[in-house]
């Protein structure tokens, strides 16, 4: 596997990757690598020639008070499960390479952003959006491969792609969990013992939430129900449980397909994301 940090040299390296009309799937992570990650990886290898990794904490996709600093980093251990899962490429910028001085372009997906963890975290989604366009420029790939994990940054990154004329595939992988529920999260990292056991209260709620507006309850109640079994489970505070239409993350106080439920919530100083689909 090549490991690059710079962009002449990635250039170089794609063009040999896409010699003989190969395909290359990327999949953007932020490292600290788990199974999640890298069912996200088996799936690139599925559907195109080459898989092209990047790990980049991305600065502009954090709040001043967010856990930039704290974020774990162990590109070691990323890059042996990377050659393990048969990654082509690991592509690394630096901060200054992927921001060189005088960087001033944003992207801004309007109103999909805005909503649920857009709301708690003013910015992120502009950040989010503003860099993975930047990927998907500097890899140029035929597909890209993102989580279901985060719901609607999948949906912000396939508008954002439709509505660019990225001629780029966009693939949503399913979340994959621990064995009581709680999906893979680089954060999980941050959980004591005693919080992590609490966790599983929260895919637990949702999951029945998710049942009980499937089975026709009332939806606001559903959803009420769900937040005092969070908290009652052992978390601080909820950000947001919500019903949501798939596709336009439209708010819905009743249930109509494609739903997704939605939520956040914060346990110690973590906070946790998670979906389903209500069906
Ligand atoms: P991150 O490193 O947290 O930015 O995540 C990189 C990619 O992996 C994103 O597309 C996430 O949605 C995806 N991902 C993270 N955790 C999971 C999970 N538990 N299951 C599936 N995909 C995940």
């Amino acid at each position: 596997m090549q490991i690059i940090r710079d962009i002449a040299t990635l250039h170089r390296a794609i063009d040999a990757l896409k010699l003989g009309r190969k395909s290359v799937a990327l999949v953007p992570t932020m490292g600290a690598l788990h199974n999640g990650h890298l069912s996200l990886v088996r799936m690139a290898r599925r559907v195109a020639d080459h898989v092209v990794v990047s790990i980049f904490v991305n600065p502009t996709q954090f709040g001043p008070n967010e856990d930039f600093d704290a974020y774990p980093r162990d590109e070691g251990r990323d890059a042996a499960l990377l050659v393990d899962a048969g990654t082509a490429l690991l592509w690394a910028p630096a901060v200054d390479v992927m921001y060189p001085d005088g960087h001033r372009t944003h992207i801004e997906v309007a109103e999909l952003g805005a909503e649920y963890c857009g709301a708690a975290r003013p910015g992120h989604f502009d950040g989010v959006a503003t860099v993975v366009a930047k990927l998907f420029n500097q890899v140029r790939p035929d597909v890209a491969i993102f989580g279901e994990k985060d719901w609607q940054q999948l949906a912000i990154i396939r508008r954002m792609a439709r509505d660019l004329d990225f001629a780029i595939d966009i693939l949503g992988a399913p979340i994959a969990r621990d064995s009581d529920g709680l999906a893979l999260s680089s954060r999980n990292a941050y959980l004591t013992k005693d919080q992590r056991a609490a966790a599983a209260a929260f895919p637990a709620a949702l999951q029945a939430a998710a049942q009980a507006i499937a089975a026709g309850e009332d939806v606001e109640r559903s959803l009420a129900r769900a937040e005092a079994a969070i908290v009652a489970g052992g978390f601080d505070s909820i950000d947001y449980v919500a019903l949501a239409d798939a596709d336009s993350l439209e708010r819905l106080t009743e249930f109509r397909a494609p739903a997704r439920l939605l939520a956040a919530a914060r346990i110690g100083k973590t906070r946790l994301i998670d979906n389903l689909a209500v069906s």
